[in-house]
């Protein structure tokens, strides 16, 4: 069981507090999404657990071991990173084996590199120049050679045919120091064989096997990140940290991978540690998500708790898509917003006539075809068609704006002009209602 647990933690740089009395418990086998907005301190509470930065007190549990002052390299931890992080000069064999690398050092050190390795420069010009060009170089000294044999022969081609000898002589003795080289791996150090196997497999899970002799510079950001992904998993870590994994990425990519991503961690059943500042990404790829105001947790849910029943208005702005009116309670149910209208909230609160409140509504709960008890006239800001539904903004007499979703007769209202009043419906059994910062419906 590799579950994490925040104790009480404080981190800071220098003077600056970013969490004090940070508590935060991580089931095992969950991945959990650490979500808010720039400079809150998620990525610092993700440093403490990895051992980047140190906590000034409290304490952090991987499983039952209190890891605060263990080094990074002594947790047993894997982090992926927004930039990959993968070596540039290194092939992607070479980048995923390094980590295994690195657990085995000590057995390392003891190894040696076979004698002939200091020679082996020798041959290695001839595949970077040539290796690229091989196929057409052969296609052209095979022209080259019948031609030789069928005419003149000419300085040139006697030349080439040479040359043509020449390159598979030295592809022959290439390939034969290869294998060499390899039986020679094998006996120098016995983890070779191992840790080939080990790489292919976690190449194999993020489908990027065939890749593996290219330099990280020959793959397109989603396959660079799956291979940081596979560099991560490789070494089998008891949890797995992601700091803004897909922000690089492009919209598409972000989402194919998202869903990539969580069926391969959840198929390995490793813990996670997931930061974003996409709630989108954090619904879409989490099982808890905890969501940060600047330096402390305001909500800790899944990701329907935290969408469907949002504790605090900055998690019932923050998760989703909304419009905020607000207003002051004048009779019981009744809220006058600050341009005059009227909202009629569904149930009878006890909230004091003379409150302000603060309606969160979604825009798909704002209709203009199925009324309500509570309509609202509306100035129509802009309006968006996207075939199957319409994205409108309405402006009320304050200058609020207000979102809605319109999916019925969304070619109708599409072709409407902005600046029309329209008369919007607020469906307020689904609105969220705020007494300052705290949900009271
Ligand atoms: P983002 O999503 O932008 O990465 P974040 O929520 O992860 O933001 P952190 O990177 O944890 O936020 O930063 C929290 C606060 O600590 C910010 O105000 C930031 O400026 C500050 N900070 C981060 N790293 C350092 C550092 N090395 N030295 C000083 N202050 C830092």
């Amino acid at each position: 069981m590799v579950s994490i647990k925040y104790e009480n933690i404080g981190v800071a740089y220098g003077d600056f507090i970013v969490v004090q009395n940070f508590n935060l418990d991580i089931p095992h086998g969950t991945i959990t999404t650490l979500l808010g907005p720039s400079g809150c301190g998620k990525t610092t509470v993700l440093r403490a657990l990895a051992g980047f930065v140190e906590p000034f007190e409290g304490n952090v549990f991987i499983g039952d071991n209190n890891v605060t002052l263990l080094p990074p390299q002594k947790r047993n931890t894997a982090m992926i990173f927004q930039n990959y992080a993968l070596w540039p000069h290194l092939t992607i064999f070479k980048n995923v084996e390094y980590g295994l690398k690195l657990r085995e050092s000590d057995e390392l050190a003891a190894l040696k590199s076979p004698w002939y390795s200091r020679f082996l420069w020798v041959i290695k010009p001839y595949y970077f120049f040539l290796g690229k060009t091989h196929s057409k170089a052969l296609e052209y000294l095979k022209e080259a050679k019948e031609e030789y044999c069928s005419e003149k022969k000419g300085i040139l081609q006697l030349s080439t045919w040479y040359l043509f000898i020449g390159f598979r002589w030295l592809k022959a003795i290439s390939k034969g120091i290869d294998h060499y080289h390899r039986e020679k791996k094998e006996q120098v150090d016995p983890k070779w064989a191992y840790r080939r196997e080990k790489v292919f497999e976690a190449l194999r899970l993020v489908h990027l096997e065939d890749q593996a002799f290219k330099n990280p510079t020959q793959l397109s950001g989603g396959q660079q990140q799956r291979i940081a992904l596979s560099r991560s998993l490789v070494v089998e870590p008891d949890v797995l940290l992601c700091d803004e994994p897909l922000s690089n990425l492009d919209a598409k990519l972000r989402k194919e991978l998202r869903t990539e991503i969580r069926s391969i961690i959840k198929s390995l059943g490793m813990t996670t540690v997931y930061v974003t500042h996409d709630q989108t990404e954090a619904l879409a790829i989490s099982d808890r998500i905890a969501v940060f105001n600047i330096g402390f947790i305001e909500q800790y849910g899944t990701p329907t708790e935290v969408f469907t029943d949002p504790h605090t208005l900055f998690v019932g702005q923050f998760i989703g898509i909304s419009s905020t009116l607000v207003g002051k309670i004048i009779k019981p149910s009744l809220v006058e917003l600050v341009g005059g209208e009227t909202v009629k909230l569904q149930v009878k609160t006890d909230i004091p006539v003379g409150e302000e409140v603060s309606l969160v509504i979604r825009p798909e709960n704002v209709s203009l075809t199925t009324k309500s008890d509570s309509p609202i006239e509306i100035e129509i800001n802009t309006i968006e068609y996207l075939g199957t539904e319409v994205k409108m903004t309405g402006k009320l007499k304050d200058d609020t704006i207000l979102l809605l979703d319109v999916a019925e007769r969304a070619h109708e209202y599409a072709q409407m002009k902005v600046g029309t009043k329209i008369t919007a419906y607020i469906n307020t059994a689904e609105t969220f209602v705020f007494v300052g910062a705290d949900r009271v419906y």
